[in-house]
């Protein structure tokens, strides 16, 4: 019987909450099955986050890395510098994972927001993704998901906002935002 095994394009986006703790479930999910993970996160917050931690305690088969300096200046102004080359080195990154053999999934956190500010160009990503090895899984969060790797994509989630403790002015609580 032929092998149905093939690697899948996921997006999760939307406005509402939970697009990199569902990457994170799936890439638990993944360990948990023998496969090899890795996250890279291409616009990290400004907090300490509880993944980096957990990822140490899961051992070597699920590696994640933060490659921004924190958040990034949102609309306005135009990008710094800066931050662009961290989105190109995490880009250039994350192809050559994709690309390595190494991993059976790779998680491009936040990756939407870089396109989607200008950063990092749709065509260059959707070409890498067309020509990625067939087995590889890659998941791509963020919200704004271009629509060229919309389009791409094997399987689509938009978070809907429903309602979020912010609006009640409750701040982020430890081990649920962060
Ligand atoms: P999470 O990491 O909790 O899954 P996310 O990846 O869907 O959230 P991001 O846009 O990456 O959302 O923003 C991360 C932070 O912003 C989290 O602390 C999250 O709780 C918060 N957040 C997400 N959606 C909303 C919202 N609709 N209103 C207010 N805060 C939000
Ligand atoms: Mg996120």
């Amino acid at each position: 019987m032929a092998d149905t095994r093939r690697g899948l394009i996921l997006i999760n986006t939307g406005p509402g909450k939970g697009k990199t703790t569902a990457a994170l479930g799936t890439a638990l999910r993944a360990v948990g099955c023998g496969m090899k993970v890795l996250v890279l996160q291409f616009i990290k917050g400004s907090w300490h986050y509880g993944e980096l931690d957990a990822a140490q305690t899961l051992g070597p088969n699920f590696v994640l890395k933060q490659m921004g300096r924190g958040f990034v200046k949102v609309g306005g102004a135009e990008a710094d510098p800066e931050d662009i080359r961290l989105v190109q080195e995490a880009w250039s990154a994350a192809h050559t994972a994709i690309d390595s053999g190494e991993w059976d999934l790779v998680v491009l956190d936040e990756i939407n927001y870089a396109i989607s500010y200008g950063m990092l160009d749709p065509s260059e990503v959707a070409e890498a993704l067309k020509a990625k090895p067939e087995m590889v899984h890659v998941i791509l969060t963020g919200r704004n998901a271009h629509p060229l790797l919309v389009e791409l994509a094997d399987t689509v989630t938009e978070m809907r906002e429903v309602k979020h403790a912010y609006q009640k002015g409750i701040l982020a609580q430890r081990g649920i935002e962060y």
